[in-house]
């Protein structure tokens, strides 16, 4: 039987304000939301909110499910997500990729990965494709990866204006990307094509090079680490105001910060400010994937790992230490991901909208509760979640 949860009395930012409303969930959707709504005796449960904030639960659109990188050699490989992390820190629709090692690394594994954290109440989709070029695929072309593998979205994330990259030309990219397109076109899904920007000179003028030689629209290319440095955040804000959307990395490191990150917190700020649309900005965590730090002669100095709950934290520090209003805050890790994405269900709170949702105490600015697909995951800041072994 479908479980039945009525919230009362919460603060309902959908992401925009709504104000003080209670929220019906039937089975893993939202069923209504209202004032003085009431449930028949003795069917489901109440939730009390007390006026504390209800938000749509977060979207990560790139996250290392089954690890990324592993730059310092076998050692270094990082591991893989744990949902729990996922659920205490408010995600709860994640996009799975692969990164630098395509090697080790398959997208059979990642597929499986995908299922495992679906079937685990996480809302996960993933990327055929890795950094490199010709792109690996899991049925021997992007098009059919995308058009017949349910939870294949998109591309990615392919990388640019990196040395880890295979440095491709404008016609690899735009044959990819067509077929991309062409795919999610026919099988309604987004088909966009994340990349990864690395810290070369050449920044984003292989995406700007690719629409201008095609009428493959801008905003089918989806660049993250926008926050790198100064420079590469300046030549996002155009990208965005040419109608792309640009991702900024939460996950970030002391070392990276000093080497001219800036943190994704600050480069929202930064962007909103020189001009930026609110509505093409977003935040991922890159969890799972390594953080590296190479020197000017490309010697690695550190490697660390990413972690989904940067992606809170970075909402959080937008709002209270870079006075970033709060639902532009907002939308950076709910509506705007999941509009790039395709995923009309996610990313809002709705009625016919998927239950997923992070009850925010105001004071503390903490999370309380997290529901995911209708049910809690995570409640009174305790984690609910029973995996198959723990
Ligand atoms: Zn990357």
């Amino acid at each position: 039987m479908s479980q039945i949860t009525l919230i009362k009395n919460a603060h309902v930012f959908a992401p925009r304000d709504f104000g003080i409303c209670d929220v019906l969930v039937a089975g893993d959707r939202i069923a209504k939301i209202d004032h003085n709504l009431a449930l028949p005796e003795n069917i489901g449960q109440v939730v009390d909110a007390d006026g504390a904030w209800l938000l749509p639960g977060l979207v990560d659109s790139l996250v290392h499910i089954s690890g990324g990188g592993g730059e310092g050699g076998f050692a270094s490989r990082t591991p893989e997500l744990d949902p729990r992390e996922a659920f205490a820190s408010g995600v709860t629709t994640v996009i799975g990729v692969l990164g630098t090692d395509a090697t080790t690394r398959t997208l059979n594994e990642l597929y499986g990965k995908a299922r495992a954290l679906d079937a685990q109440g996480l809302s996960c989709y993933m990327h055929s494709g890795s950094y490199q070029f010709p792109v690996n695929t899991l049925t021997g072309s992007v098009r059919t990866d995308i058009m017949l593998v349910d939870n294949i979205i998109g591309v990615g994330e392919l990388a640019i204006s990196d040395h880890r990259s295979s440095h491709p030309s404008t016609a690899e990219l735009l044959r990819v990307a067509s077929d991309a397109r062409v795919a999610g076109l026919l099988s309604g899904k987004s088909g966009v094509i994340s990349i990864h920007v690395g810290g070369c000179d050449g920044r984003l003028q292989p995406l700007f090079d690719a629409v201008s030689n095609s009428d493959i629209p801008i905003s089918q290319f989806y660049p993250t680490h926008i926050n790198r440095n100064e420079n590469l955040l300046q030549h996002g804000v155009e990208f965005a105001q040419a109608g792309g959307f640009i991702d900024f990395t939460t996950s970030t490191t002391p070392e990276i910060l000093a080497s001219g990150e800036l943190r994704a917190s600050r480069a929202l700020r930064v962007a909103l400010e020189s001009g930026a649309p609110e509505d093409r900005l977003t935040f991922s965590s890159d969890a799972q994937g390594s953080m590296t730090n190479f020197c000017d002669n490309g010697t690695l100095q550190d490697i660390e790992v990413g972690s989904v709950g940067s992606l809170f934290d970075e909402f959080r520090r937008a709002v209270q230490a870079e006075g970033v209003d709060f639902v532009r805050a907002l939308q950076a890790v709910t509506s705007n991901p999941a509009r790039v994405l395709g995923l009309r269900r996610k990313g809002g709170i709705g009625e016919g909208l998927d239950a997923d949702l992070s009850l925010v105490d105001p004071e503390s600015f903490t999370i309380r509760h997290v529901m995911a697909k209708g049910r809690w995951q995570y409640f009174d800041s305790q984690l609910q979640f029973r995996g198959a072994f723990a």
